[in-house]
Formats: C-alpha cells, structure tokens, sequence
C-alpha cells in the first residue's frame, strides 16, 4: 500500500516520491508517455501512470487510486496527451496496491479495457481468505458487504509476529473518503482478463516487451523490460528516492531474500537507457539503484545483529524500535522489521520462539 516506511534521521531535500502530482504530460521514450495522478498516502504525492501508446490507442500503466478525484485528474491527463477513454484499450497493473489498481475497474467497465497483471495478483484480503482454507471463487470481493466481511476477518487476525493488526491508517482513509471514493472502493480488486508469468511477452507500444515477476514489495510485483529501445517499468520495486517498503506478511517465508533475488535480477539487466518508476522521476542508473536498495537493506540486518546485544531476546516490536524512528512505529514498519528478522532466522543466525503468543528472537550459538 505505501513504501515511505522510513522516515528521514535529518532534514535531507523532500523525496521525489512526495511530489505533488504535475499536470504535465512527458514523452519519455518512444511510445511512452509519463502522466502523474495525484494520491493521498503516506510520503507520496502523486502516482506515475505511464501511456504506451499503440495503433489501437493505448495502455494504461498504474492508473491510480480508486474514486472520483483520481478519475478526473486521469482524464484529464488523457486530453492533455491528446486522447480520450475510448483510446484506452488495456490497463497493466504492477502488483496489488490501490495507488497502482485502483483506476482499473473503472477503466475496464467504462472503457472496455483488458486488465493484465501477473498470475499472482491479489490483495492482501484475498490472501486472508485462502488463509482460511475458503473457497475463495465463492466471495464475491466486488460485493460491499462481502468485502466488509473480508476485512472484518483480516484485521481481527492476529499478525504472524502475534501483535494487532492496526488497519490501514485512518488519516489514509480519511483522505481517501474526502477525495470522494467510497471506503469500500478502496480494497475492490480488479480480476485480471490477462496474466503474465516470468519470462512471457507481452505487445506494448508497438514492440515486445518481457515481463519479470519481482516479487519482494508485494509477492505479485511484475516489472516489464523493452530490449529494443532499454526501457525498463519498475513499478515500487525500485524507486529514486525512497526505499520501497517490504511486508512481512507474504505468501513466501523469505520475502527480503525473495526482493533481493529481484532486485538483483533488475540490476542485472543490459543496455537499459530509461527506468521508469511508479513514483519519483525516471531512474538513469537502474542497477546503481538497485544495489543501493540492496545495501539500505543490508545495513538494517547489521543494524538488528548488532542489537542482539543489548536485545538477547527481543520482540519485533523491540527490533522495529531499533530500526525505525518513533513517528514511523506501527504495524508497517513492525512488518518490515518482521522481514529481516525472518531473513535472519532463514540464514540461520537467530531462532525464534512464541512466549504468550509473541515472537522472540535470539542469536544462535
Ligand atoms: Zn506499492
Ligand atoms: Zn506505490
């Protein structure tokens, strides 16, 4: 849902990421131009919605948050670049998040727009529910007492570290209601009509693009690179200024190994020219970055190794207390500390165990 995690330990410049969004439409590679929908969560200002454009008209990458403001700024953004709804054919959504999904439906029924996304797209109350062993076909997630039903049972579930689940925070809801979207429109998923897996191709903007599961920010994250001019769509997997937050609570075990592998495999990719994130301006040096994110990561398991020290026992409420500066305390930052102390216990160096239902981890040896 958010990536700002991490709030700054001095006065550094404001992050790209927190921009307002701009009305100015930027062609920025051949066939692809840069539209920003502005967003209201935590550290962000405005949401790239990429435009690839084709003979039929064109794709929408990330077409923002769900609700009548986001709508208009959409398409208003459209007329600027010259096009209308009827122009838009597809919707490519990057992974499961309402700054990324939430225009799609409204695009699929208005427009008529195919919705892809990769094979394992779904949020996080669709994954409460195969959780509960349900029958997952049979919940109709559009339905807004269904959904308020999903989200009853999600945020009464204990987290896998034992402490509450906080809810998305209310200021979020809050400006969320006063930019008109209902409260339940904010967790209504798109069903993809088109998925893509690792390695698959997908015609975008006139050429081949190749789709990469990166999973790591969410488990579903999908970037896409175009070999024949270098362009590179990182979506929050990598992003400019900020470091893209990583949940704890993922379908995978190892979701920080799960980002690094991604990560790494991003890094690794030749002849890239332009990569373009979801939010923040266009990346010059994408494996620069890349293993920046790597080394910010890298830092903070140094950081919790070092405090097993003083914390020979610690919770990962005392980690997060560790990692995180006050502001920033809460469940986000409580799932993120869960993600390397999981990585930790995958590597060996620490185990875990449950004293009245909380997780405690201590060095091994
Ligand atoms: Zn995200
Ligand atoms: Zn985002």
């Amino acid at each position: 849902m958010t990536e700002a995690a991490e709030i700054p330990k001095s006065a550094r410049p404001p992050k790209q990421e927190q921009e307002p969004a701009s009305e100015e439409v930027t062609e920025l590679a051949p066939g692809v131009i840069r539209m920003q929908l502005p967003i209201w969560m935590p550290g962000l200002g405005h949401v790239n919605m990429y435009g690839l454009v084709d003979d039929r008209g064109l794709t929408l990458v990330d077409p923002g948050l769900p609700g009548p403001q986001s709508w208009r700024a959409l398409k208003q953004r459209l007329k600027t670049a010259g096009y209308s709804l009827k122009n838009v054919h597809t919707v490519l959504v990057t992974h499961s998040h309402p700054d990324h999904f939430g225009g799609a439906m409204r695009l699929q029924h208005e427009a008529g727009a195919e919705i892809v996304a990769h094979d394992t797209f779904r949020t996080m109350f669709d994954t409460a529910e195969l959780d509960d062993q349900e029958d997952s076909g049979a919940l109709d997630l559009n339905s807004p007492e269904d959904r308020d039903a999903a989200m009853e049972r999600y945020f009464s579930k204990p987290t896998p570290w034992g402490g509450r689940r906080a809810g998305p925070p209310a200021e979020f809801l809050e400006r969320m209601r006063s930019s008109g979207a209902a409260a339940g429109a904010v967790f209504g998923t798109p069903t993809p009509t088109h998925t893509l897996v690792d390695g698959q191709t997908i015609k975008l903007a006139r050429r081949e693009w190749i789709a990469m599961h990166t999973p790591g920010h969410t488990y579903d994250h999908l970037c896409l690179f175009d070999p024949e001019f270098g362009v590179v769509l990182t979506g929050d997997h990598v992003l400019p200024t900020i470091t893209p937050h990583i949940s704890g609570t993922s379908p995978h075990e190892d979701p920080l190994a799960l980002f690094f592998q991604s990560l790494r495999r991003v890094a690794a990719i030749s002849d890239v020219s332009i990569a373009l994130p979801a939010h923040g301006h266009p990346i010059a040096d994408l494996s620069g970055r890349a293993e920046d994110i790597i080394e910010h990561h890298e830092e903070r398991l140094d950081i919790i190794r070092t405090a097993q020290g003083e914390l020979p026992n610690g919770t990962v409420a005392d980690f997060m207390r560790v990692l995180f500066r006050e502001r920033s305390w809460g469940e986000m930052a409580e799932s993120e500390t869960y993600a390397h102390l999981e990585h930790l216990r995958q590597l060996g160096e620490v185990v875990c165990t449950f004293d009245a239902g909380l997780a405690h981890y201590a060095p091994v040896g």
